[in-house]
């Protein structure tokens, strides 16, 4: 019997590592150019981390993650996200003696043991950005204008919705207030919520306004909203966040009921949602969390960043990039017919893609004819659309020439070996 995926997970073909190259340069060349800087983290932690930082009461620490004890008897995680560890590091090896902000950037898969349907998965994929030490609301607006920035980059700008929110702060003027006020309102009304938005009234109230079902909505709807609660201090840093947004030109709107899943959040909260994924329409989303870094033993300093679904990033991107294989140039395919043939046309091929080409050689013992139907099948025929084949028989090889004919338009001309590198790179540009 064969062995198959575990569920809950994905391959990634090579037809679609195209998009997920994509996704991965342009994130890099835009936040690069915002003078964040990559940092690569394990994928498992302690599992102490992620209790303390996403919270108990969560659905993730609770019912989603991906725990086990190691060999030595360690309880560790599975990141079921990247902000912890990404602290985690930031306090360990003492980043913030540098200037303030600390712009960070990382990638790759998180974990998380959830339902799997369509487009979800328990293996997946993010693009996470973090800048720490520094509350100026100008930050929270360059970061937004950033991820719009990136998706502008992915042609996919103009389908996304910025959605911002403030969630206040834990003075008890401030959120702590809204929360009682919500928890009262919550209980009122409990016999018309759902089971889990009333398991929820009283472990993680905020959660509650998530809720998409129907007959919750009409509740939630009505619920008070954060917005009337913020402090003073965090009502101007909100307000000043929309200035700076409109400033740099980034369209957006405030969603009162935009909360986000994690306790941690306080202040600036976002998301980018698309209405072309169905029910799951964020594909991005983020906020600041000024407070944590302190709380898991680090410096007082504030932070904020954002995590990008690439999963979904993927499934809105068309199929045929129009920077497919960027910079790479054409394809050479060198058949020899035989092994003298194949001798001389193994250093010929490293020449070549010393110098950029994409080159596939053959192993001179197949037909010619079945060597040139492989040639047009190769992935780099599909991409670079123009591919040249080198022929090198005993024949030729005696003469000290080589056949170079261009597959598409079968035009075939012969070209002194001595010559053949100069003349293949001289038809290199780009495809
Ligand atoms: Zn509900
Ligand atoms: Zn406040």
């Amino acid at each position: 019997m064969t062995i198959r995926a575990v569920r809950g997970v994905h391959d990634i073909l090579p037809g679609e590592g195209e998009k997920w190259r994509r996704v991965e340069r342009i994130a890099r060349d835009v936040f690069d150019s915002y003078g964040y800087e990559e940092i690569r983290l394990p994928i498992f932690e302690r599992t102490e981390l992620f209790a303390r930082t996403i919270g108990e009461a969560t659905d993730i620490v609770q019912k989603e993650m991906y725990t086990f004890q190691d060999r030595g008897g360690d309880s560790v995680t599975l990141r079921p996200e990247a902000t912890a560890g990404l602290l985690r590091a930031y306090i360990e090896h003492g980043l913030f003696v540098h200037p303030k902000p600390i712009k960070l950037y990382t990638m790759g898969p998180m974990f998380r043991y959830e339902r799997p349907q369509a487009g979800r998965y328990r293996q997946f994929h993010q693009l996470d950005v973090e800048a720490l030490g520094d509350e100026h609301a100008s930050l929270d607006a360059e970061m937004i204008a950033m991820l719009v920035e990136f998706f502008r980059r992915l042609d996919l700008a103009q389908r996304l919705q910025v959605e911002i929110n403030s969630l206040g702060d834990e003075k008890p003027e401030c959120r702590p207030r809204y929360r009682t006020e919500l928890v009262r309102y919550l209980r009122a009304n409990a016999d018309r919520l759902c089971e889990e938005c009333r398991e929820r009234i009283e472990r993680n109230p905020l959660r509650v306004l998530d809720c998409k079902k129907p007959e919750c909505r009409r509740v939630l709807d009505r619920a008070p909203a954060l917005g009337d609660f913020l402090c003073a201090d965090c009502a101007a840093h909100f307000g000043k966040t929309r200035e700076y947004l409109e400033a740099t030109g980034v369209p957006h709107v405030v969603s009162p009921r935009l909360v986000r899943g994690l306790d941690y959040y306080m202040r600036t909260t976002f998301e980018l949602t698309t209405t072309e994924l169905g029910a799951q329409n964020a594909v991005a989303g983020g906020g600041r969390y000024d407070g944590l870094i302190k709380l898991l033993g680090g410096p007082p300093d504030p932070g904020i960043g954002f995590a990008v679904g690439v999963e979904r990033v993927v499934q809105l991107l068309p199929d045929e990039g129009p920077e497919a294989w960027e910079g790479r140039r054409v394809g050479v395919f060198l058949i020899p017919l035989g092994e003298e043939p194949l001798k001389r046309l193994l250093p010929i091929a490293n020449q070549l893609r010393s110098k950029g080409l994409v080159v596939e050689v053959g192993h001179g013992e197949r037909k010619l004819g079945r060597e040139l139907e492989r040639a047009n099948k190769l992935p780099q025929a599909k991409r670079l659309g123009v591919l040249q084949a080198v022929i090198l028989g005993p024949d030729e090889l005696a003469r000290g020439e080589a056949i170079v004919r261009e597959l598409k338009s079968g035009t075939q001309r012969t070209v002194p070996l001595s010559g053949l590198v100069d003349e293949l790179l001289a038809l290199g540009g780009r495809a």
